[in-house]
């Protein structure tokens, strides 16, 4: 198919893949540039229009999928960007940073394991120290295991998913706060499972319902310093969590097919909200949740 920038007006039901996905397993986190097919972030069609010029932004799992959309979206927008991500993406970031550090980005690398407090305090450090500063954070990284039956679902999962999804947040935030300046915007990644959760995914559901009470606590404590605090909640997007670990493979030929616009999501189909709300254009925005999810609404 013919890409167009994906600010051109067309049809959503047939601007991206409508058909379903060839089962396929990767051990996770997974690598992004191994999957059939590549999931879409923009690298060909996000144009930026200086939105955010001068600004400097953390995305954490800013490698693959959503994160990684996120991130070529903030570059080409003109924030200088660190990306988070595990070491085992290390392909799926560099081909990232080429891709942005050719057309003249800053883009800075800092791997490590955000469900190690300590790391997750040594990366706002880093990214503070390399960026000159910070003032978006956009923690999209998380982790999504699939198990039909509770029996399966393991103390160790229940920890991890927490750690990952949750703790995180707590940690890094604490870190960045006495960095941010007013003007500053922290955004979250929950989902759709918040609201309507599946049977298979009770921890990871769990988790995301606690990333939107967080942020809109979040908001709220520190609205007196002029940090905006808010949450993209995607529907089902095809990126690496969806084939290590996170779906059944049954359901990936007619994944995101359930939804009113009948296709699942490409991550470049949320650049444009974490954009938004990254920028002053959202100065009034604070403790909302944004969902992206085909329409099957939230609530
Ligand atoms: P993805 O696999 O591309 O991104 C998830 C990223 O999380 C990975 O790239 C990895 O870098 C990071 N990560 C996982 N465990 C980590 C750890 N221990 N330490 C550091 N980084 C770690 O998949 P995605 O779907 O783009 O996921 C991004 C966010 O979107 C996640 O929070 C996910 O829950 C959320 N989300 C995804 C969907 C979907 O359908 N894909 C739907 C709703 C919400
Ligand atoms: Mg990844």
């Amino acid at each position: 198919m013919e890409k167009k920038a994906y600010n051109v007006m067309q049809n959503p039901l047939t601007q991206y893949r409508q058909d379903g996905y060839p089962k396929q397993l990767q051990e996770y986190p997974g690598v992004q540039d191994d999957m059939d097919p590549t999931p879409d972030c923009g690298e060909e069609t996000y144009v930026g229009t200086g939105r955010l010029k001068g600004r400097k932004a953390l995305i954490t799992g800013g490698d693959s999928g959503i994160g990684r959309a996120a991130a070529i979206a903030f570059a080409r927008e003109g924030a200088d960007i660190a990306v988070n991500y595990m070491e085992s993406e290390q392909k799926d970031a560099e081909s990232l940073a080429e891709l942005l550090k050719a057309e003249g980005k800053k883009v800075y690398l800092i791997p490590g394991d955000l469900s190690d407090e300590e790391f997750n305090k040594k990366m706002i450090k880093e990214a503070n120290e390399k960026l000159g500063g910070l003032d978006i954070l956009a923690l999209i990284a998380g982790k999504q295991v699939s198990q039909t039956d509770i029996e399966e679902v393991t103390t160790e999962q229940i920890t991890n998913t927490f750690k990952i999804n949750v703790f995180s947040l707590f940690w890094t935030v604490k870190a960045a706060l006495p960095l941010l300046p007013p003007g500053a915007s922290i955004i979250t990644c929950s989902s759709i499972q918040a609201y309507q959760p599946s049977p298979n995914l009770l921890d990871y559901a769990a988790s995301k319902s606690a990333i939107i009470a967080f942020t809109r606590a979040l908001a709220k404590q520190i609205a007196s310093k002029g940090i905006r605090v808010n949450s993209v909640a995607p529907g089902p997007i095809w990126t690496p969590l969806q084939i290590s670990g996170g779906q059944e493979q049954e359901k990936l030929p007619k994944f995101g097919q359930n939804t009113p616009l009948k296709r699942s999501g490409q991550p470049v189909e949320l650049a444009g909200a974490f954009v938004f709300l990254a920028s002053q254009e959202a100065s009034y925005v604070t403790a909302e949740v944004y969902g992206v999810t085909g329409g099957n609404h939230l609530g």
